[in-house]
Order: C-alpha cells, then sequence, then structure tokens
C-alpha cells in the first residue's frame, strides 16, 4: 500500500468529535486509486445511507492537499448521514437542500475550503503539472 499523507481514520475522528459529538460510527474509506486519473468529472467523496459508508477519492491523500480540505471533504458526507435528502414541492428530490448548505457553513475552514474546491474544480488535481499550479495558488492565497 501506498505510504498516507492524510490520517483519514485521525481526521474523521476528529470531526465526529468537534461537530457530531463523536455520535458517529460511519466507516470512513479511501476510494480509487492515485493511478487511474479520470479525465472529467472526479468525485471527492460519496456516501452510501445502505452501508453507512464514506468514500473519500484517494486522489486527496497527497501532500499538496491541504488537510483542512480532506476534513471538509469528511464533514460534508458525514452531514449527509445527519441531513438527508429532501423531497422537495415539486417531487424533486434534494441532496444540497437548504438546511444542508446552512450547515455546510459551519466548517471551521468554509471559506478556504470553497475556494480550494474551486480550485479543484479547475482541474489541477488531475493535471500533471501539480506542483507548479500550487506553487501559483498558494502564492495567490498569500500562504
Ligand atoms: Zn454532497
Amino acid at each position: 500500500m501506498d505510504p498516507q499523507h492524510h490520517n483519514l481514520q485521525e481526521i474523521s475522528s476528529e470531526i465526529n468529535t468537534r461537530y457530531f459529538e463523536g455520535k458517529l460510527s460511519l466507516k470512513v474509506q479511501w476510494h480509487g486509486s492515485k493511478a487511474s486519473m479520470p479525465r472529467t468529472q472526479i468525485k471527492l467523496g460519496s456516501y452510501s445511507q445502505k452501508t453507512e459508508v464514506i468514500r473519500i477519492n484517494r486522489l486527496l491523500d497527497r501532500e499538496v492537499v491541504p488537510k483542512y480540505f480532506v476534513e471538509f471533504i469528511v464533514y460534508h458526507e458525514m452531514l449527509h448521514h445527519v441531513l438527508p435528502p429532501i423531497i422537495s414541492k415539486n417531487k424533486r428530490r434534494k441532496v444540497h437542500h437548504p438546511a444542508f448548505l446552512k450547515h455546510e457553513k459551519n466548517f471551521h475552514d468554509y471559506g478556504l475550503a470553497k475556494k480550494f474546491l474551486e480550485e479543484v474544480k479547475e482541474g489541477w488535481l488531475t493535471k500533471p503539472r501539480l506542483s507548479r499550479s500550487l506553487a501559483r495558488l498558494l502564492k495567490k492565497w498569500g500562504l
């Protein structure tokens, strides 16, 4: 197995304690391999209500990904357990409904995490010249 940059079990336990009074007993695990780079969309995390398993994309298990970002994805998936999808008036299933989004903002590094998410969406995570774009990023944020 590859060496891990982020200790997922430790992060999950911290988030569980900090935001959920340690009450959650969900399984949290890495998913996918670093070698297989998806070309288009990447799913960073997922939660299955049926199995109560949270899966975090292994692409995030690297030095250049800040810990708060992994924490944020874990927090987001845990929120899916606590705040399940609702059916709106027009009979649509809403996963990220207003109550969910409101709670999501409680995350301690919400602003930073959202910024980082935007960068991830722009695709740097799946690009080979990772270090260069990251250097640019950190400069931009003054970190
Ligand atoms: Zn979600």
